[in-house]
């Protein structure tokens, strides 16, 4: 939903911006007569038949369910951050990026998200440091090799962000450096957080088997341990968490979920 530039979905030989491959999608499926329902899901009964799903006071049911909930950003998990997100900080430079128009940003985290969130902002801003707990990278070689060819990405290794300084706006951060224990205020503007993601299961508890992670268990492919209830993406997959093996679960779901009803029926 906020990534912008898909390198890796097949068909594309030139790349796509993830929201218009979104778009597509969603009228691939409307000319076969799916309906979209823009809400989020609270709860589930998955106890009842048909099962249920809640949106706020309302009700929908059916035979089987898909669940394909996907991942949330994660956060640092301090109080500063908190209190000044969407005042500087921001899980998300394609929604946020504009406001940082020449100025200088942090971006916290070392795979292909932080990547690619710093690669976005260079177009827009001044500059941007990435703080990486390491001193290597954990993102993919061909995004590696672009933020190091790119002269507004500077690194800031062995580091993490202890504390975001500003009261009503962003105006620096605490960087601590986990190799010397050395703690330096380093001024920005903006701070972007790309250290991963939670899977989107809370509104799922006890109703099916979810890991300490909160990823969804499954069985035999894309089955849960509820009996018509299938999973697609980034909801239980946390190994390949790529578009492309995403809508390969949905369709290996879609089918599991056919060939159960059938065997129902
Ligand atoms: P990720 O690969 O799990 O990377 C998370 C990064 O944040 C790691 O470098 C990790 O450090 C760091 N981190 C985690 N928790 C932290 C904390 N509490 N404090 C400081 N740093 C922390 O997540 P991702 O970058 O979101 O990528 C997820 C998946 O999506 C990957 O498979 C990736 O390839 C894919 N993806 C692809 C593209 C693309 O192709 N354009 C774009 C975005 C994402 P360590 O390295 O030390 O663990």
């Amino acid at each position: 939903m906020l990534t912008t530039e898909v390198e890796n979905y097949p068909g594309f030989p030139e790349g796509v911006q993830g929201p218009e491959l979104m778009d597509m999608m969603i009228k691939q499926a409307e000319r076969f007569k799916a309906e979209f329902i823009y809400d989020d899901a609270t709860a589930v009964d998955f106890k009842r038949k048909p099962f249920q799903v809640s949106v706020g006071d309302k009700a929908y049911e059916g035979r089987s369910i898909i669940i394909a909930t996907g991942a949330s950003a994660k956060w640092l998990g301090l109080e500063s951050e908190k209190r000044l997100l969407g005042r500087g900080v921001s899980s998300c430079a394609t929604c946020d990026g504009h406001f940082f128009k020449d100025k200088d940003v942090l971006v916290v985290g070392g795979g292909d998200s932080a990547m690619e969130e710093s690669l976005f902002l260079s177009r827009l801003v001044n500059s941007v440091r990435v703080v990486h707990r390491r001193d290597q990278l954990r993102a993919s070689k061909i995004m590696q090799e672009r933020a190091f060819k790119n002269p507004k990405i500077d690194f800031i290794w062995d580091s993490v962000l202890v504390d975001v300084v500003g009261d009503e706006k962003v105006k620096g951060a605490v960087i601590r450096n986990v190799k010397t224990g050395e703690e330096r205020e380093v001024k920005c503007d903006g701070i972007f957080v790309a250290i991963g993601h939670k899977p989107n299961t809370d509104f799922l508890k006890d109703q099916l088997e979810i890991d300490k992670k909160g990823y969804i268990k499954i069985e035999d492919h894309t089955k849960t341990s509820v009996e018509g209830i299938f999973v697609a993406g980034d909801v239980h997959d946390y190994r390949y968490r790529q578009a492309v093996t995403a809508a390969g679960f949905g369709c290996m779901a879609a089918m599991d979920a056919e060939k159960w009803l059938e065997e129902q029926a």
